[in-house]
């Protein structure tokens, strides 16, 4: 049969079955219909489990990807002990806290901030960036502004752990990224918490598959601690940090990220899995990639991809050990993963 005739004949068969008053869904397009998806949020590192799981409070009764994914980036974006995202991030060189961050649909509408000073909630600008403005990316100052604007608290996110911190890094002031660096115990009752659990620095990027079928993804970051100030990292840079396509999957990112945005990291591993790779596949090719074209960085530094395919399957690689991260779904709200890695410790 002709493309052609059998689209015709597919067309006729709809309007009949419609005519009829049958759903398509049940008849014509039943043996090729998907199982239904299965409600997962996955994100990166410990602090994962406890944004996972206000995530989980909205995908969990049906709710949207979307909402459920800033609901979940807000709670390390407010948690004081955690310096790497939010509020209480450490800051620049110059002692000011700048936040990046982004959010994406299965549509491909997202929304991002760079280098946002002075309000908590980043990755709330962000969404809104996506969905009152015509525009993807706001930066700096005119970031701050459009954040004022849309009634965001002007704060100061400097607080005085970070300030003494700064201080203390100011007497050698050099600017040496290190791998999984800022190891801390948040100790038995933070949420994040096991007895005995690490603090890593880094990014929160999560991705979400909701019971609508539809993916998201968030990233957030205050980014490298001690950068040169306006410096911007992968986290709002679509493709770079972040990247979801519903027809296939999401990705994001964490570690240092003028590595993945030399290598178009999420973007990378989303198009790796529409090849037909899995997502750990798909992670660690995105990691190899950067490997062989800087063999000598890349045993100096960490990089870690999350994905998840549009069916929910999720999987990670790293450049070093030590990164981890948090999955919750029906079964388990709280499961952390070791990611695996191309070096060893
Ligand atoms: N990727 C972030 C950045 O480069 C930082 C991190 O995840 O450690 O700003």
């Amino acid at each position: 049969m002709t493309e052609r005739r059998r689209f015709l004949k597919t067309s006729l068969l709809a309007a009949s079955t419609l005519a009829a008053g049958k759903s398509l869904a049940t008849d014509e397009t039943a043996s090729v219909a998907r199982k239904p998806p299965t409600v997962r949020v996955a994100s990166t590192w410990d602090f994962g489990i406890a944004a996972n799981q206000a995530a989980w409070a909205i995908l969990g009764r049906g709710g949207h990807a979307l909402d459920a994914l800033e609901a979940g980036a807000r709670v390390p974006e407010a948690d004081l002990r955690n310096h790497s995202v939010g509020k209480g991030g450490y800051p620049d060189r110059d002692g000011k806290v700048t936040l990046d961050a982004s959010i994406m649909d299965a549509e491909g509408n997202c929304g991002a901030v760079a280098a946002l000073e002075h309000v908590t909630h980043a990755i709330s600008v962000a969404r809104r960036v996506m969905e009152r403005t015509p525009h993807v990316l706001l930066v700096g100052d005119g970031a701050l502004q459009f954040a004022l604007e849309q009634g965001f608290e002007k704060e100061n996110l400097l607080t005085p752990e970070a300030d003494r911190a700064w201080h203390e890094w100011l007497k050698t002031a050099q600017y040496k990224p290190v791998v999984n660096s800022e190891v801390r115990d948040y100790g038995a009752s933070h949420p994040a918490g096991r007895p005995g659990g690490k603090d890593n620095h880094d990014t929160i990027g999560m991705l979400a598959l909701d019971a609508h079928g539809k993916l998201a993804g968030a990233c957030t970051t205050s980014g490298m601690q001690w950068k040169l100030h306006g410096r911007v990292g992968d986290s709002p840079i679509i493709g770079a940090g972040l990247y979801v396509d519903g027809e296939v999957g999401g990705a994001t990112s964490t570690g240092v990220g003028e590595e993945v945005i030399r290598n178009a990291g999420s973007f990378l591993v989303v198009e790796l899995m529409r090849q037909g790779r899995t997502p750990t596949e798909a992670c660690r090719e995105a990691v190899m990639r950067i490997v062989r074209r800087k063999p000598k960085t890349a045993k100096e530094i960490q990089v870690g991809f999350l994905a998840m395919n549009r069916d929910g399957e999720v999987g990670a690689w790293a450049l070093q050990p030590g990164f981890s991260y948090a999955v919750c779904d029906a079964k388990d709200q709280r499961a952390l993963i070791p990611s695996r890695s191309v070096f060893a410790a």
